[in-house]
């Protein structure tokens, strides 16, 4: 495909406005892709998550080994619009840049391995069968990729590829950290604070769990070799009603990075031990929840497909390509669920402007990222 062309698919994807909701009319658009080559075995499939918000399956050749590409539909909230250098709904390029929102995180990736697959099609030079992921709610949750992968639409995968920003194509991340994000809420019963034994200080049995907390995720201290130790932070903290009330109510949140070593349920247990033992105390009323956990993605740089990765890559870029694990979650997380044995990477053309204003990706680095994943999709097959 022409470059034009190819900018042109990128900007239609950055105008539409898939802030966190939406990526029914991102489907729509890619279907409109495919539709001219059905007559050439391409099979689409909707999946709808909830109104006016669908993943799309696109898988095109045939065989037995299947290799995934996938990316997300989704974007995050554009900001403090007057911090845009132009509208980041309407794709802008500028020495070599090209800007809005989705630029790099991560509609770019996104339409380079759809462009790498219409030109295969173009061409008939589909080697085996492609599956294309494109997801909803990566940014908050993840909960497309978990659906595709419950329901069975990345089952018999031997690699998959997310074309996630990996710092213009030079990083590929093979492993990942999870993520735990857990609410605590704390019921006590208000009273006029001129009274306090009348009441129970919901402020004080959080504070309690918070002080016991912290110490308890300090013994998770095993150490991965790539992703380093399991972190955790208490970002939120809410309670109280007025100055001269006993505080009926608080609430705290924290967030958890995990690491292979450490499966989501084995905190889970532990957390859940806490909050039953502080419950055995009198007054005591906490309950926690949480909200869409991710595991951590183990990954082996050594494996098959992050060295065939690294070949196609270093023959066609100057600096050799350098694996690292991610401390963030993606949709991989969610695709290991799948049935079968197979290896994850992420790498695509965005950098490292993710959820900022002015979010570009260089244009030479996109147009090349499409040339890669067709030579990576050959040489796939060809293993
Ligand atoms: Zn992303």
């Amino acid at each position: 495909m022409d470059k034009k062309k190819q900018i042109d698919i990128l900007s239609n994807l950055i105008s539409i406005q898939s802030v966190n909701d939406n990526e029914a009319r991102v489907a729509d658009y890619i279907s409109s892709l495919f539709e001219p080559y059905k007559n050439k075995g391409v099979k689409i499939e909707r999946v709808t998550y909830a109104p006016k918000r669908d993943n799309l399956v696109v898988t095109i050749g045939e065989g037995k080994r299947i290799l995934g590409f996938s990316g997300h539909e989704d974007v995050v909230d554009a900001g403090d619009l007057e911090s845009w250098g132009s509208d980041p709904f309407v794709a802008t390029v500028r020495d070599g840049k090209l800007y809005g929102r989705g630029a790099t995180d991560m509609k770019s990736g996104l339409a380079a391995v759809i462009i790498a697959m219409l030109d295969m099609l173009e061409d008939d030079s589909v080697p085996r069968k492609i599956k294309l992921f494109a997801t909803v709610g990566e940014e908050t949750g993840e909960y497309g990729a978990a659906q595709l992968a419950h329901e069975g639409y990345a089952d018999g995968l031997d690699g998959l590829i997310i074309s996630e920003p990996g710092n213009a194509m030079s990083e590929v991340g093979f492993t990942s950290k999870g993520v735990i994000d857990y609410i605590i809420t704390s019921i006590g019963k208000g009273a006029h604070s001129s009274q306090p034994e009348r009441g129970i200080n919901a402020i004080d049995h959080l504070i309690d769990f918070a002080n016991k907390v912290k110490p308890l995720m300090a013994t998770f201290d095993k150490v991965d070799p790539v992703l380093g130790k399991l972190t955790h932070v208490q970002s939120i903290f809410n309670g109280g009603e007025q100055i001269n009330s006993v505080p009926a109510k608080a609430i705290m949140k924290g967030n958890i990075r995990t690491i292979p070593e450490y499966p989501n349920q084995v905190i889970f247990d532990a957390l859940g031990d806490l909050v039953d033992k502080l419950n055995r105390k009198s007054g005591y009323n906490l309950t926690i929840e949480y909200s869409f956990p991710e595991e951590a993605m183990p990954g082996d740089e050594n494996s098959d497909f992050i060295k065939l990765i690294k070949k196609v890559h270093d023959e066609m870029f100057e600096k050799p390509l350098i694996a690292n694990g991610q401390t963030g979650a993606s949709d991989g997380s969610e695709f290991l669920h799948a049935k079968g044995d197979f290896s994850i990477a992420l790498l695509g053309p965005g950098n490292n402007t993710s959820h900022q204003s002015n979010e570009y990706v260089e244009v030479d680095v996109y147009h090349k990222s499409v040339e890669f994943y067709k030579q990576l999709a050959k040489e796939f097959f060809d293993q």
